[in-house]
């Protein structure tokens, strides 16, 4: 079975989905096989993975809601991973799971139909602690949280870590706190080690030693829809 990370923060632009991509294409080279999940309505890890995301005929919001297979909607990316895609209509589902049986489990029971056929899943999470990031903690074996590296860096991640342990509490006995990655460090600034230093604090060894830079290559890879090892 694929051991599945979930890339979770509900704060917004802070990496999730530039981790995603790139950890996803990354592991792919090493030779693992690798599903992304993208469960975000924005659908910036579709594009990013060189998939239009407005002409998806199915997407991960079909297979949630039972309306189409998950085997036959995952697509292989030209980055060498799989990908099961996410477009608007994603945002639906949000009200349309809220009255649905086991509505936290959705993502799980479809992911456990293809787990077998991957080394790892990756799923990228919306910037919400909606149903959608509900569903990834409970699919996930453990969770990743992107932090930039800026001045509100830890607003809002107690109720991250409260969600998490809430539903490893009730849903999901296993879940776990993967690792604390510092991203958009700015070796230039005092802030970036400050920051890093706050978050220190907080996370204490779970904060991984190596830091992802500002780079704009990693900006402008999305837009070429590739990692930016290609
Ligand atoms: P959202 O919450 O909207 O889903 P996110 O957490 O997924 O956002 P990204 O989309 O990965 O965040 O990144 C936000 C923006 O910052 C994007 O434009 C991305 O290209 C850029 N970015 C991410 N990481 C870096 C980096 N290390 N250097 C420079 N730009 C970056
Ligand atoms: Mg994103």
């Amino acid at each position: 079975m694929a051991k599945i990370y979930c890339i979770a923060n509900q704060k917004g632009g802070v990496g999730k989905t530039t981790t995603a991509v790139n950890l996803a294409a990354a592991l792919s080279q090493l030779s693992f096989n690798v599903l992304l999940v993208d469960l975000d309505p924005q659908g910036n890890a579709t594009t990013g993975s060189g998939l239009e995301k407005n002409n998806l005929v199915q997407s991960v919001y079909e297979v949630l809601l039972d309306r189409a297979d998950i085997k036959k909607v995952i697509t292989h990316s030209t980055s060498g991973y799989d990908i099961l895609g996410s477009n608007r209509k994603l945002a639906a589902a949000e009200e349309e799971l809220l009255s649905a049986a086991r509505k936290e489990l959705r993502l799980k029971t479809k992911l456990d139909e293809v787990s077998g056929q991957y080394d790892v899943i990756i799923i990228d999470c919306p910037p919400t602690l909606s149903i959608l990031t509900i569903n990834a903690f409970c699919a996930a074996d453990s969770v990743l949280v992107p932090i930039q590296c800026e001045f509100y860096a830890l607003e809002g991640v107690g109720q991250l870590i409260n969600t998490i342990q809430l539903v490893k509490k009730s849903l999901n006995k296993s879940l776990d706190i993967e690792g604390v990655l510092m991203t958009m460090f700015d070796y230039r600034t005092n802030l970036s080690n400050e920051v890093y230093s706050e978050v220190k604090k907080y996370f204490k060894d779970k904060v991984y030693k190596n830091t992802i830079p500002r780079n704009i290559r990693l900006a402008e890879s999305p837009s070429f829809g590739l990692p930016i090892m290609l």
